[in-house]
């Protein structure tokens, strides 16, 4: 007889749970019980450089690969598009991160950068030049999880679990994909999770014709659809109560600021302003495993800033190790 598994929580982590068993034909539900979401905020970008250090992310070839391949099989099923395959223009904010940019051409991340370049477009600002990241993009995060979950609304409940719940009758397991829901449960099991704070703004501008590319000097402004761009993400760690600021607004609007001919950047309209929490681990990987203390309730968790990079790859070995 088939198995059947119960995913709790419908944002990033639990779609594509759902759509990874749907893929295997097994038998599944979806309780969600409709509090806050970070995937409901997240601009959905993905990047596989690390513009600190200049580094490859963690994994990044093979998390890239799953992602587009996951991403682009279920814009099929759903008739959406949501993958956006878009350049990230890093601004160099001075000469020694230019010169750190040009010396890391040698080493991994040299497949993922351009060259230091000088061919400043229409409306950025970058007198220390900029370097491209051209595999690089944003997914439509809203557009993904409403059209999963349309493949298959019947399975979805709203509805609250918890750890405390067990593993509800009718079910062979339980997948926890609940975000900052989790924190305090998983945090008195000792699986570490932080809530981490972040805001987000969406901007109207008709005179900024970068509509493609993103524009990266720390903060980062992308475009989103017609003249609409988002410009992010603030962060700060451990917060409880996630609202959006005057200060996180403030802080957005001025770090962007320096990255845009000043005429465009005063003719910003501020229609959206939107904050969430971030589920983080301690050491920034994911949890994906089964719990300790509570055989068969497995945890997929943690997911940070890089969700949508990430998600993909983790979810299909989870999958894979709890099926087979
Ligand atoms: C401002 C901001 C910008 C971001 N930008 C990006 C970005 O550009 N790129 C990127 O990769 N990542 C980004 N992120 C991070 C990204 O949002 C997360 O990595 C990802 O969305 C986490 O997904 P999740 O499914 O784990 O959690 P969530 O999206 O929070 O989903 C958890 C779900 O569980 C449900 N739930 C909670 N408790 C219960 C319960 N007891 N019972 C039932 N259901 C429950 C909630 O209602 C929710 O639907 C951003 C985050 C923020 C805040």
């Amino acid at each position: 007889m088939l198995s059947k598994t119960l995913i709790v929580g419908g944002g990033l982590a639990g779609t594509l749970t759902a759509w990874a068993l749907h893929k295997r034909q097994e038998a599944f539900s979806v309780y969600d019980n409709g509090s806050a979401s970070a995937s409901k905020v997240a601009a959905g970008m993905y990047n596989p450089v690390s513009f600190k250090r200049v580094v490859e992310v963690w994994n990044a070839e093979e998390h890239m690969r799953v992602m587009l391949e996951t991403y682009s099989e279920i814009e099929k099923a759903i008739g959406v598009k949501i993958l956006n395959r878009l350049p990230i223009l890093r601004i160099f904010p001075n000469e020694q991160y230019r010169d750190h940019w040009s010396s890391r051409m040698n080493h991994e991340v040299g497949k993922w950068i351009s060259p230091v370049r000088e061919d400043v477009p229409e409306g950025v600002v970058a007198p220390n030049g900029f370097g491209i990241v051209e595999e690089a993009g944003w997914v439509n995060l809203q557009e993904m999880i409403n059209g999963v979950r349309c493949l298959f609304p019947e399975k979805y409940e709203q509805k609250s679990w918890s750890i405390s719940d067990g593993i509800p009758d009718g079910f062979d397991r339980v997948i926890d994909c609940r975000g900052v829901g989790a924190k305090d449960e998983l945090n008195e099991l000792g699986y570490k999770l932080a809530s981490d704070h972040g805001e987000i703004l969406t901007l109207k501008s008709n005179t900024l014709e970068t509509q493609d590319m993103i524009i990266n000097k720390v903060k980062w402004l992308m475009p989103f659809s017609k003249d609409t761009y988002k410009l992010g993400a603030t962060y700060e760690w451990g917060v409880e109560n996630s609202k959006p600021t005057d200060e996180g607004q403030n802080e957005l609007l001025e770090a962007i600021k320096p990255a845009i001919n000043p005429s465009i950047s005063e003719s910003f309209e501020i229609i959206n302003h939107e904050s969430g929490l971030r589920p983080t681990s301690h050491d920034r990987r994911p949890y994906a495993c089964e719990l300790n203390s509570h055989p068969g309730i497995y945890v997929l968790n943690g997911l940070g800033t890089r969700g949508v990079l990430v998600a993909p790859a983790i979810v299909r070995k989870i999958i894979s190790e709890i099926l087979n």
